[in-house]
C-alpha cells in the first residue's frame, strides 16, 4: 500500500522493535540512510538492529554506527522492517528470507516495484537520504553530529556531489541545513577521494580494457579477479571514465564476481539505463542503473552491449 511520508512516520512511532536494511552492494546512500535512520530511532529509545548481507565497504567505515551492522541470521521477528535505497526484493538478499515483519520501503528509484507492505517512493528524491532527512523532520527527531554526516554522505554520493542532473535547489538546502548541523564537507570528501595504491593499480588495468562501439557511443571497461581485489573496495568511481569520454551515450562497467556471475553497472548521459537494467532482472535511475547476470563475461557483454545498440536506435540522441 502506497504510504505518507507522515504515515511512514506514524509506523516508525507505533513500532517498538525495528529491523533496519538496504541494499547490497551498498553505497553512501544505503548505508548512510540506514545509518540515520538507526542513530534517531535509538534515540528514540526504540530496539534497532541493522542487517544488510554484504559487506561495507572500508571506503564507508567513517560512518558513525556501521560497527553494529550484522549479516541477516534466521528467524527474526519484529514489529517493522524498513527497507531503505532498494527498489526491489531481491536487493536486500538474505534479509529477505530472514526477518518476520511488515516491510516499509522508503526509496526514490524510478524502477520501484512496490514490493512492500508499505511504500513510500520519490523519484525526484536525489537520495533516499533526502527521504529520511525530511522523515526525522516530521517525527522531531534531532539531526546530532553523526546523523548529519550520515545524511550528508547518502545525498552527497547519489547525486555526485551536487553535479548530476537530480540536484536540485532542495538537494543544497538539506547540505546547507546538514553543515549547520556539524557536518564537514571536506572532511567527508577526503574520506571518499583517499584510496590505497591497489585502488589506483587496479583503475589502470580497468582502462587498459577500454572498448568503443557504435562508433563511440558505447564505452566498455572490465574488472576481474585477476587483476586484484576487486569485491570490496572502492571501484565506484571507475566508470565514470569512460561514461566521461566525449561522444560516449552509453557507459558499461563489468565486473567479474565469479565465474558464473557478471555484475554489471551502467552510466548514460540522456537514454533511460534503468529500462534496460529492468530487462536483465536489475534496476537503477535512468541515468545510472545496474543489473547481475549469471554465466560468463562473454555471455554479459554480448547481452548487454545487444541490449544497449538497440536502446541507442530506439532512442537516437
Ligand atoms: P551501481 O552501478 O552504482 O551499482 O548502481 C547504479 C544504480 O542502479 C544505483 O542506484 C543502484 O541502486 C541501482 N542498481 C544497481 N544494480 C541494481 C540491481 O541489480 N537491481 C536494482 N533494482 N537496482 C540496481
Ligand atoms: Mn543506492
Ligand atoms: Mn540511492
Amino acid at each position: 500500500m502506497e504510504i505518507s511520508l507522515k504515515q511512514a512516520s506514524e509506523l516508525l512511532e507505533r513500532a517498538a522493535n525495528i529491523v533496519l536494511t538496504a541494499h547490497i552492494y551498498p553505497d553512501g546512500d544505503s548505508l548512510g540512510s540506514m545509518l540515520a535512520l538507526f542513530h534517531s530511532l535509538r534515540a528514540a529509545g526504540k530496539d534497532v538492529t541493522m542487517l544488510l548481507d554484504d559487506d561495507v565497504p572500508k571506503l564507508y567505515q567513517y560512518l558513525p554506527g556501521q560497527e553494529k551492522i550484522v549479516r541477516p541470521r534466521s528467524g527474526l521477528n519484529a514489529d517493522l522492517l524498513v527497507v531503505l535505497d532498494a527498489s526491489d526484493e531481491e536487493r536486500i538478499g538474505a534479509v529477505k528470507t530472514a526477518v518476520f515483519a511488515p516491510i516499509l520501503n522508503l526509496d526514490h528509484h524510478l524502477s520501484n516495484t512496490r514490493f512492500a507492505d508499505y511504500w513510500y517512493v520519490d523519484a525526484e528524491a536525489a537520495a533516499t537520504g533526502e527521504i529520511i532527512f525530511k522523515l526525522l523532520g516530521l517525527m522531531n527527531g534531532k539531526i546530532t553530529r553523526e546523523i548529519a554526516v550520515c545524511l550528508y554522505t547518502a545525498i552527497a554520493t547519489d547525486c555526485g556531489f551536487f553535479r548530476y542532473a537530480n540536484t536540485s535547489a532542495a538537494t543544497m538546502r538539506y547540505a546547507a541545513e546538514l553543515i549547520e548541523c556539524g557536518v564537514q564537507p571536506h572532511v567527508i570528501a577526503e574520506h571518499l577521494d583517499t584510496r590505497p595504491l591497489a585502488n589506483i593499480i587496479l583503475l589502470t588495468k580497468a582502462l587498459a580494457t577500454l572498448q568503443l562501439y557504435e562508433a563511440g557511443r558505447i564505452a566498455t571497461i572490465t574488472l576481474s579477479a585477476e587483476m586484484g581485489q576487486i569485491t570490496s573496495d572502492n571501484t565506484e568511481g571507475f566508470i565514470n571514465y569512460p561514461r566521461n569520454i566525449e561522444g560516449v551515450e552509453i557507459a558499461v562497467l563489468f565486473k567479474v564476481v565469479d565465474t558464473n556471475t557478471v555484475r554489471v553497472s551502467l552510466r548514460s548521459r540522456n537514454v533511460d539505463v534503468s529500462r534496460l537494467a529492468l530487462a536483465f532482472g536489475g534496476g537503477g535511475h535512468a541515468r545510472a542503473a545496474g543489473c547481475t547476470l549469471n554465466g560468463t563475461l562473454e555471455d554479459a557483454k554480448t547481452k548487454i552491449i545487444g541490449a544497449a545498440v538497440a536502446r541507442l536506435k530506439e532512442s537516437p540522441v
